[in-house]
């Protein structure tokens, strides 16, 4: 259902590729060297988004395994059996029992599921006409989708124990909201709220501080605000990062530090997109 990930092996390969060729670091340290321009060449660091279980799983052995320092930006409303909307829609459409789903009943559509490939067109098909969606008109779909009977997974998301896991191997975990809602789409008030309760949520489980902050969905300007990044360094992270493409430089802000996916099924381009990407600087200098 999701092609586009990299499975395990490829995951090696990528990680194999990194340490070889690159020098990964710890987020916190390699913004504190970028900025005191101490950085080594080739200086990389490896994030996840979101809290899934199988960071846990399946990441944290190849992590360990290569020595690849990584964070994990986890939204705290889905720990323990939890479930994001999106991946909903996904586990539906992927564990549907029968042949035709039809949603013409809730605005969508008549969705013919004989094959993988189809399944996952309607996926992107629903996902798509319902994301934009005013977040409490999502829910509902959302919940009239789970309805139509298929059975759903409830281990997707970390629980308290994997992420005491991660943490205990070395993997710094990051704040990313209680439930993941767009930044600018709420009030100051509510979006303040989502980041200093993830924070203070993650730091009580932890026994430690949380120093990092990844903004849902991440695009500057349109996902989140100035007045986002500003919250963000009163509560006392030391650093945040975007999803806009690129790298970061001396003249980075480290509250909205670029990230970018160089995800190939090759290691020679793998290895070339990651340096391609060098070149591809940060155009929110600060
Ligand atoms: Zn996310």
């Amino acid at each position: 259902m999701r092609p586009g990930e990299p499975t395990v092996a490829e995951f090696d390969m990528q990680m194999k590729m990194l340490r070889q060729y690159f020098h990964p670091l710890p987020l916190v340290e390699a913004v504190e060297r970028l900025q005191a321009g101490t950085l080594p060449d080739g200086a990389a660091c490896v994030t996840f988004d979101d809290g899934y279980a199988d960071n846990e799983q399946y990441a944290m052995p190849v992590l360990r395994k290569y020595g690849v320092p990584a964070t994990v930006f986890v939204s705290t409303g889905f720990l323990n059996g939890g479930r994001m909307w999106n991946d909903s829609v996904i586990e539906v459409l992927r564990n549907y029992p029968g042949e035709v789903l039809d949603l013409r009943d809730i605005d969508l559509q008549c969705y013919t599921l004989r094959s993988h490939e189809q399944r996952r067109l309607a996926v992107d098909s629903i996902l798509r006409q319902i994301k934009h969606m005013d977040p409490q008109e999502r829910i509902e779909r959302v919940n009239e989708i789970q309805k139509r009977g298929a059975r759903l997974p409830d281990d997707l998301m970390l629980t308290d124990a994997q992420l005491r896991s991660l943490a205990g191997n070395g993997i710094a975990i990051g704040a990313h909201t209680v439930n993941h809602p767009i930044l600018s789409s709420i009030s100051p008030e509510a979006a303040r709220s989502e980041i200093a309760t993830s924070k203070g949520d993650l730091e009580a489980l932890l026994q430690e501080p949380v120093d990092a902050f990844a903004y849902p969905n991440g695009r500057p300007e349109l996902d989140y605000g100035t007045e986002h990044r500003d919250i963000v360094r009163e509560l006392g992270f030391k650093v945040a990062v975007s999803t806009h493409w690129g790298v970061g430089t001396t003249g980075s802000d480290r509250y909205q530090l670029p990230r970018f996916t160089p995800w190939d099924r090759q290691p020679l381009r793998f290895t070339g997109r990651l340096l391609a990407n060098y070149r591809q600087l940060d155009p929110l200098l600060a």
